[in-house]
């Protein structure tokens, strides 16, 4: 691994730590148990979250939200109870590989006892989870920290000038293990970080920024250069 110079991580540090006093993120992921992250982060790929609480909302009516009743539903009567969300048959079909996953992983206090990397690999073994939607698990779910690095968090960080992850299926990778080789952070501030990061790239860091408006914006890369 690259050494990581003391400066570097500083800067991180204190954008990151910058941006999450700028915005309130308490409780910025509602969800009454693990497995309804779980069920949320499935949900919210390629969708907005209004919808997902609509789908979440039926789901909790239903009684649909744990592993068991989740894979004893149909995949008829599931994809009508997520339509909210979109993409429904495809969602039903991860969805169904989700409580899968979790029923033949033991249970969620078994996968909970494993070690973080181990439990990501397996995530990823399982339909319809890529690295964002695990690592989404991993930090909100298992209150293990790790960086997001969603496309939000890899414009707000090239726009900032702290790091270029470039486009590309390895952007992610890239841009995640830039921030973990640098922060050290717990579950929690990672967490409240993911929240800012999402809310600064709906309220203000859009793709055409309203750099006017931000607090950010002397110390902007972005901002100063056009
Ligand atoms: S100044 Fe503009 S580009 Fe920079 S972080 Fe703020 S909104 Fe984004």
């Amino acid at each position: 691994m690259a050494r990581v110079g003391a400066t570097d991580a500083e800067a991180l540090r204190e954008a990151c730590a910058g941006l999450i006093a700028d915005y309130d993120t308490v409780g910025w992921w509602p969800a009454g148990s693990a497995f309804e992250v779980m069920v949320g982060a499935v949900l919210v790929q390629n969708t907005r979250w209004t919808n997902v609480s609509q789908a979440i909302e039926v789901l909790r009516h239903s009684d649909r939200l744990s592993p068991q009743a989740l894979a004893q539903t149909s995949a008829a009567q599931l994809t009508t109870l997520i339509s909210p969300a979109g993409c429904q048959r495809i969602k039903a079909r991860r969805l169904h590989a989700l409580a899968d996953g979790v029923l033949q992983g033991g249970g969620l206090q078994a996968l909970a006892g494993r070690p973080t990397a181990d439990l990501r690999a397996e995530f990823l073994r399982w339909h319809g989870i890529g690295e964002e939607t695990a690592d989404a698990i991993l930090l909100f779910a298992f209150d293990r920290p790790g960086f997001l690095a969603d496309a939000y968090a890899r414009r707000w960080l090239a726009r900032r000038g702290l790091f270029e992850a470039g486009e590309g299926a390895g952007a992610y990778r890239r841009a995640k293990d830039f921030v973990d080789a640098r922060l050290d952070w717990s579950a929690p501030e990672h967490q409240a970080l993911h929240g800012a990061i999402v809310l600064h790239a709906q309220q203000l860091c859009r793709p055409r920024p309203l750099c006017e408006k931000c607090r950010q914006g002397i110390i902007c890369s972005y901002k100063t250069n056009n």
